[in-house]
């Protein structure tokens, strides 16, 4: 596991790279923005943590960066700032966790480790499965280009579905994940959404993308059935 860690204060870069390596984990530290963006560039890292006060540039703008540059591994964020305001707009430039300064090193590796358990392909902003995109923060479906309007339900099955290409999930997973555990309802409802999904952004395109195994459910894939 490679780590970037960005962090301007020698002091606390030094203490929290020396515990990581402690913890086998292959950390390498950017003193500034520019380091950061070279490395994170040419390295495909695990988790970066990053420092918001560098000298150089602005640590939530620099993030905003990364995520356009399509970089998808987790980010935790460094701040001495404890306000609201700041988590949620770093929230919302991408950053997967938060942690205040002055912080206790079992916490920050606590988190570290609660991130790289999340699977990689749930943390992507756009999922993507052939020509078909699904943007999970603007909750949009396209296809070859083309916008696809979905309901909210539809869209739920789809990025269900877009989430774990190639997998058959079964029509009790899928109620579990897209409705909720107080739905009641007979299991052919899924049967009716992946129809009304077919409709949308199947039958319009020379390739399907969505399979279905009787008895068993659904799959979202660009191989062609065997
Ligand atoms: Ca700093």
């Amino acid at each position: 596991m490679r780590l970037l860690l960005v962090e301007d204060e020698k002091k606390v870069a030094d203490f929290i790279a020396r515990g990581l390596r402690a913890e086998w984990f292959a950390v390498d530290v950017a003193g500034d923005a520019k380091t950061c963006w070279k490395l994170a560039s040419a390295v495909d890292y695990e988790l970066v943590i990053l420092d918001l006060r560098l000298p150089d540039f602005d640590g939530t703008e620099l993030l905003r960066r990364l995520r356009r540059q399509g970089r998808r591994a987790p980010v935790l964020v460094l701040t001495a700032c404890d306000s609201t305001q700041e988590k949620v707009e770093n929230l919302e430039a991408g950053a997967d966790d938060y942690l205040t300064k002055p912080f206790v090193f079992a916490e920050l590796l606590a988190r570290i480790k609660a991130l790289l358990r999340r699977p990689v392909e749930s943390r992507s902003d756009v999922l993507r499965v052939a020509d078909l995109e699904v943007d999970r923060v603007k909750k949009q479906v396209h296809r070859a280009g083309r916008r696809i309007e979905l309901t909210a339900k539809e869209y739920a099955l789809l990025e269900y579905l877009a989430a774990h290409p190639g997998q058959m999930m079964s029509r009790t997973l899928i109620i579990e994940h897209v409705w909720d555990a107080s739905f009641e309802g007979i299991t052919n409802i899924v049967d009716v959404y992946v129809r009304h999904l077919r409709a949308k952004m199947d039958d319009p395109f020379q390739c399907k993308l969505i399979r279905s195994l009787r008895g068993v459910g659904y799959c979202l894939t660009d191989e062609t059935a065997p």
